[in-house]
């Protein structure tokens, strides 16, 4: 076993040894994305008496949001990379590994490198998986590398920068959305946007199509419809209806309920359900895909002592899954484990505000914003009537105010 390994597991092991009888509240959190590294930042800030332990697989997180301009080469993979060093300073201890099991009963989290950590509160952010199962032929050709999804940031994200870069000048990009709901409404037309932009710059014979599978543009249509007319024309062609059931990664096609569509890069996006250490753990309650919380706490209606963030949730009505809800809700669950476990009870009822900026192209963005609050009528947060909107027209403005929020929910999260 290499040195820093024992430390790591030694790390581990100590953290379990100690955690039989914590002098302190100890909290874990589970996935060190928007909502958990949210959540374990802003415990440590409101109440520093509560020990809070970070468990992540990864050794960096690499942003979702801006991945989409890694694609056409406005930004790079340096640039949506952030280490956990800022949560270090407030004090999270984290552990770099995958949780590989939960124990309610217990109240302990299983490391896959061996060791449990118990807790006293648990929160569980770990993003999305995918149902590889309903796109015939995905796993097999993601594997090999062929087809991709670039749906979680990073290795992937890369790759298919590179497919794009080594496509002949006159190739097809066939872009492949699931139905709603799925990771960020907006993702998939702004990474329409930055293929477009890339291919009518660098390789202007090629064509984008869009297959999606619901019915209508989900989100921002006017605005993504209008910069695709005036700016990509001839190079995009959007698709309605149109729903990926397999790939053949051999005859490079995209198979359709009707038909097959024939690509040089095949970028396919199966439908996601919550992650799998949250199905593993029993928190899933909808459709087998969604985890449904009492939203004043995020806490799990199936699994109490658990609070289950982001896109992991049976999202609230209206409520996007967006690294913006994922960073609110860690401050709901924040507030609400502090005050549980100081014997405080509940605070306030929540009202959380969501911002998800779009690039049309390299400078212009769109923005679409919403404002959700506690109905106790109807038991869940509920958009307020009048109150968010979308961006008049895409501007130049609005670009710049997408990398301000970019870089704000970066240091938000992890600074
Ligand atoms: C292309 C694209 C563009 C986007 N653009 C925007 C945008 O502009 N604005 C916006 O608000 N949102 C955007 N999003 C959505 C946003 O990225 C997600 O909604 C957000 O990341 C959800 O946060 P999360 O905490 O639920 O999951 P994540 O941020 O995915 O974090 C999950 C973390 O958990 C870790 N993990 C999972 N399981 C385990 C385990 N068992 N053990 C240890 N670690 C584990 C993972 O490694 C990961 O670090 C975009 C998404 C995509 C794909």
């Amino acid at each position: 076993m290499k040195r820093r390994d024992f430390l790591k597991l030694a790390a581990a092991f100590s953290l379990a040894g100690c955690a039989t009888t914590p002098s302190k509240a100890r909290v874990v959190v589970i996935g060190g994305g928007f909502g958990g590294a949210t959540a374990a930042k802003y415990i440590r800030m409101w109440d520093p008496s509560i020990d809070v332990v970070l468990v992540e697989r990864e050794s960096a997180f690499v942003s979702c949001p801006i991945s989409n301009l890694v694609l056409a080469g406005y930004s790079n993979m340096q640039e949506i990379s952030h280490g956990y060093d800022g949560l270090r300073r407030h004090g999270v201890q984290v552990v770099r590994d995958e949780a590989s099991a939960i124990d309610p009963a217990k109240k302990s989290v299983r490391l896959a490198r061996g060791g449990d950590i118990s807790y006293e509160r648990l929160i569980v952010s770990p993003g999305i998986d995918f149902n590889f199962g309903e796109v015939q032929g995905f796993d097999a050709a993601m594997q090999a590398g062929r087809v991709l999804h670039a749906w979680k940031a990073g290795a992937q994200t890369e790759a298919l920068r590179r497919q794009l870069v080594e496509m002949r000048d006159g190739g097809v990009v066939v872009l492949s959305i699931p139905l709603a709901p799925y990771r960020c409404p907006p993702g998939p037309y702004e990474r329409a946007c930055m293929i477009a932009a890339y291919l009518k710059q660098a390789k202007p014979r090629s064509k984008l199509l869009v297959l999606d599978a619901n019915p209508d543009v989900t989100s921002k249509g006017g605005l993504f419809k209008a910069a695709w007319k005036d700016l990509y024309a001839g190079v995009l062609e959007y698709r309605g209806n149109a729903k990926a059931v397999g790939v053949d990664a051999t005859a490079m096609t995209v198979k359709l309920e009707v038909e097959d569509v024939k690509g040089d890069v095949l970028n396919v996006v199966p439908p996601h359900r919550a992650g799998n250490i949250a199905v593993q753990a029993g928190l899933v309650t909808h459709n087998n895909r969604w985890c449904d919380v009492d939203w004043r706490s995020m806490e799990s209606k199936k699994v109490p002592g658990i609070h289950v963030l982001g896109d992991a949730t049976l999202s609230a009505p209206a409520m996007p899954k967006s690294g913006s809800m994922a960073n609110n809700h860690a401050k709901i669950a924040a507030a609400a484990i502090i005050g549980a476990l100081g014997g405080r009870g509940a605070g306030p009822d929540p009202k959380i505000i969501n911002t998800c900026y779009s690039f049309v192209s390299e400078k212009e963005g769109i923005r679409v914003s919403s404002v959700h609050e506690w109905d106790a009528g109807q038991g869940t947060l509920i958009g307020v009537k009048g109150a968010g909107g979308v961006s008049a027209a895409r501007s130049e403005s609005e670009g710049t105010y997408a990398w301000n929020w970019a870089r704000t929910i970066w240091a938000d999260s992890l600074a």
